[in-house]
Protein backbone atom coordinates (compact mmCIF):
# COMPACT_ATOMS: atom_id res chain seq x y z
CA UNK A 1 0.00 0.00 0.00
CA UNK A 2 0.97 3.63 -0.76
CA UNK A 3 0.41 7.09 0.67
CA UNK A 4 0.69 10.12 -1.87
CA UNK A 5 0.31 13.51 -1.58
CA UNK A 6 -0.85 15.47 -4.81
CA UNK A 7 -3.62 15.37 -6.75
CA UNK A 8 -5.88 12.20 -7.78
CA UNK A 9 -6.56 13.36 -11.27
CA UNK A 10 -2.90 13.09 -12.73
CA UNK A 11 -2.64 9.80 -12.09
CA UNK A 12 -2.60 6.73 -15.04
CA UNK A 13 -4.35 4.03 -12.94
CA UNK A 14 -6.45 1.55 -13.80
CA UNK A 15 -8.64 3.45 -11.51
CA UNK A 16 -9.37 6.85 -9.60
CA UNK A 17 -11.92 6.48 -6.92
CA UNK A 18 -14.37 9.88 -7.06
CA UNK A 19 -15.46 10.73 -3.83
CA UNK A 20 -18.96 11.32 -5.16
CA UNK A 21 -22.36 12.66 -4.14
CA UNK A 22 -25.71 10.56 -4.54
CA UNK A 23 -26.31 12.14 -7.97
CA UNK A 24 -23.05 11.39 -9.69
CA UNK A 25 -24.03 14.91 -11.34
CA UNK A 26 -20.53 16.21 -9.92
CA UNK A 27 -19.78 18.77 -7.02
CA UNK A 28 -17.21 20.49 -5.30
CA UNK A 29 -13.60 18.98 -3.88
CA UNK A 30 -12.22 15.82 -5.57
CA UNK A 31 -15.57 15.45 -7.41
CA UNK A 32 -15.06 18.91 -9.25
CA UNK A 33 -11.51 18.27 -9.50
CA UNK A 34 -12.25 14.64 -11.43
CA UNK A 35 -15.11 16.19 -13.28
CA UNK A 36 -13.26 19.45 -14.93
CA UNK A 37 -9.92 16.57 -15.63
CA UNK A 38 -12.13 14.14 -17.55
CA UNK A 39 -14.29 16.28 -19.67
CA UNK A 40 -17.97 16.54 -20.15
CA UNK A 41 -18.78 13.17 -21.28
CA UNK A 42 -18.24 11.95 -17.93
CA UNK A 43 -21.04 14.15 -16.52
CA UNK A 44 -23.35 12.87 -19.47
CA UNK A 45 -22.37 9.63 -18.89
CA UNK A 46 -22.84 9.77 -15.43
CA UNK A 47 -26.25 11.44 -16.16
CA UNK A 48 -27.68 7.88 -17.24
CA UNK A 49 -26.61 5.85 -14.10
CA UNK A 50 -29.53 7.18 -12.40
CA UNK A 51 -27.08 8.24 -8.43
CA UNK A 52 -25.58 5.89 -6.17
CA UNK A 53 -26.98 5.57 -2.54
CA UNK A 54 -24.26 6.24 0.36
CA UNK A 55 -22.16 3.32 0.82
CA UNK A 56 -22.16 2.17 -2.72
CA UNK A 57 -20.37 2.79 -5.71
CA UNK A 58 -20.46 2.52 -9.75
CA UNK A 59 -17.72 2.85 -12.59
CA UNK A 60 -17.77 4.76 -15.42
CA UNK A 61 -14.78 5.13 -18.06
CA UNK A 62 -12.20 7.84 -17.37
CA UNK A 63 -12.96 9.85 -20.16
CA UNK A 64 -10.24 12.54 -20.74
CA UNK A 65 -8.46 11.57 -17.14
CA UNK A 66 -4.87 9.61 -17.79
CA UNK A 67 -6.70 6.70 -15.44
CA UNK A 68 -9.23 4.59 -17.32
CA UNK A 69 -11.62 4.25 -15.03
CA UNK A 70 -13.35 5.92 -12.28
CA UNK A 71 -14.93 4.42 -9.62
CA UNK A 72 -17.54 6.81 -7.92
CA UNK A 73 -18.41 5.87 -4.35
CA UNK A 74 -20.63 8.26 -1.87
CA UNK A 75 -19.31 8.49 1.45
CA UNK A 76 -21.32 9.22 4.42
CA UNK A 77 -21.92 12.96 6.02
CA UNK A 78 -20.41 13.07 9.36
CA UNK A 79 -23.40 13.51 11.72
CA UNK A 80 -21.38 12.90 14.96
CA UNK A 81 -20.71 9.27 14.48
CA UNK A 82 -23.27 7.06 15.30
CA UNK A 83 -25.48 7.57 12.04
CA UNK A 84 -23.62 4.31 10.72
CA UNK A 85 -20.38 6.13 9.42
CA UNK A 86 -18.02 4.39 9.95
CA UNK A 87 -19.79 1.24 8.32
CA UNK A 88 -20.81 3.14 5.36
CA UNK A 89 -17.12 4.38 5.23
CA UNK A 90 -15.99 0.81 5.30
CA UNK A 91 -18.88 0.09 2.51
CA UNK A 92 -17.06 2.63 0.07
CA UNK A 93 -14.03 0.62 0.27
CA UNK A 94 -15.27 -2.47 -0.37
CA UNK A 95 -17.86 -1.53 -2.97
CA UNK A 96 -15.01 0.54 -5.15
CA UNK A 97 -12.62 -2.73 -4.40
CA UNK A 98 -15.35 -5.24 -5.54
CA UNK A 99 -15.82 -3.33 -8.78
CA UNK A 100 -11.94 -3.01 -8.92
CA UNK A 101 -12.07 -6.75 -8.72
CA UNK A 102 -14.46 -7.57 -10.73
CA UNK A 103 -13.03 -5.41 -14.24
CA UNK A 104 -10.08 -6.84 -12.95
CA UNK A 105 -8.39 -3.75 -12.32
CA UNK A 106 -5.02 -3.59 -10.36
CA UNK A 107 -3.81 0.11 -9.68
CA UNK A 108 -6.58 1.65 -7.97
CA UNK A 109 -5.98 5.39 -5.73
CA UNK A 110 -8.74 6.47 -3.39
CA UNK A 111 -9.13 10.14 -1.68
CA UNK A 112 -9.62 10.76 1.65
CA UNK A 113 -13.17 10.17 0.89
CA UNK A 114 -15.85 12.20 3.26
CA UNK A 115 -13.12 13.74 4.83
CA UNK A 116 -13.56 16.95 3.21
CA UNK A 117 -17.39 18.81 2.82
CA UNK A 118 -18.43 15.66 4.12
CA UNK A 119 -16.97 16.37 7.36
CA UNK A 120 -15.84 12.69 8.42
CA UNK A 121 -13.14 13.48 11.33
CA UNK A 122 -9.83 12.51 9.28
CA UNK A 123 -8.24 10.34 12.20
CA UNK A 124 -10.95 8.31 12.29
CA UNK A 125 -11.40 7.93 8.56
CA UNK A 126 -7.77 7.01 7.92
CA UNK A 127 -7.58 3.95 9.86
CA UNK A 128 -11.11 2.53 8.16
CA UNK A 129 -9.14 3.47 4.69
CA UNK A 130 -6.08 1.50 5.71
CA UNK A 131 -7.78 -1.52 7.54
CA UNK A 132 -10.36 -1.80 4.14
CA UNK A 133 -7.08 -1.73 1.95
CA UNK A 134 -5.03 -4.13 3.93
CA UNK A 135 -8.04 -6.75 3.94
CA UNK A 136 -8.18 -6.67 -0.09
CA UNK A 137 -4.62 -6.41 -0.31
CA UNK A 138 -4.12 -9.61 1.38
CA UNK A 139 -7.13 -11.17 -0.70
CA UNK A 140 -5.50 -10.11 -4.38
CA UNK A 141 -1.86 -10.76 -5.39
CA UNK A 142 -1.49 -8.16 -7.99
CA UNK A 143 -3.88 -5.81 -6.64
CA UNK A 144 -1.93 -2.03 -5.27
CA UNK A 145 -3.47 0.53 -3.49
CA UNK A 146 -2.70 3.98 -3.23
CA UNK A 147 -4.02 6.12 -0.32
CA UNK A 148 -4.41 9.85 -1.77
CA UNK A 149 -4.01 12.73 1.03
CA UNK A 150 -4.55 16.53 -0.70
CA UNK A 151 -2.69 18.09 2.15
CA UNK A 152 0.27 17.17 4.30
CA UNK A 153 -2.08 16.86 7.15
CA UNK A 154 -4.16 14.03 5.58
CA UNK A 155 -0.63 11.99 4.78
CA UNK A 156 0.05 11.96 8.88
CA UNK A 157 -3.42 10.85 9.35
CA UNK A 158 -2.95 7.60 6.70
CA UNK A 159 1.17 7.33 7.99
CA UNK A 160 -0.46 7.00 11.60
CA UNK A 161 -2.76 4.86 10.82
CA UNK A 162 -0.82 2.89 8.78
CA UNK A 163 1.82 2.23 11.22
CA UNK A 164 -0.68 2.08 13.95
CA UNK A 165 -2.19 -1.49 11.90
CA UNK A 166 1.90 -2.57 11.45
P1 LIG B 1 -16.39 14.56 0.57
O1 LIG B 1 -17.61 15.28 0.07
O2 LIG B 1 -16.52 13.04 0.46
O3 LIG B 1 -15.97 15.00 1.92
P2 LIG B 1 -14.31 16.18 -0.71
O4 LIG B 1 -13.97 16.19 -2.16
O5 LIG B 1 -14.88 17.41 -0.13
O6 LIG B 1 -15.24 14.90 -0.50
O7 LIG B 1 -13.01 15.84 0.11
C1 LIG B 1 -12.45 14.55 0.19
C2 LIG B 1 -10.94 14.68 0.30
O8 LIG B 1 -10.40 14.88 -1.01
C3 LIG B 1 -10.45 15.84 1.15
O9 LIG B 1 -9.41 15.37 2.01
C4 LIG B 1 -9.89 16.82 0.12
O10 LIG B 1 -8.80 17.57 0.63
C5 LIG B 1 -9.41 15.87 -0.95
N1 LIG B 1 -9.24 16.42 -2.31
C6 LIG B 1 -9.80 17.51 -2.88
N2 LIG B 1 -9.38 17.66 -4.15
C7 LIG B 1 -8.52 16.62 -4.40
C8 LIG B 1 -7.74 16.21 -5.52
N3 LIG B 1 -7.75 16.90 -6.67
N4 LIG B 1 -6.97 15.09 -5.40
C9 LIG B 1 -6.96 14.39 -4.25
N5 LIG B 1 -7.67 14.71 -3.16
C10 LIG B 1 -8.44 15.82 -3.23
Amino acid sequence: MHIWQGDITTLAFDAIVNAANSSLLGGGGVDGAIHRAAGPQLRQYCANLGGCPTGEARITPGFRLPARHVLHTVGPVWRGGSHGEPGLLAACFRACLALANQHQLNTIAFPAISCGIYGYPPELAAPIAVEESLTALACRDKLQITLVAFDTEMVEHFATALSGRR
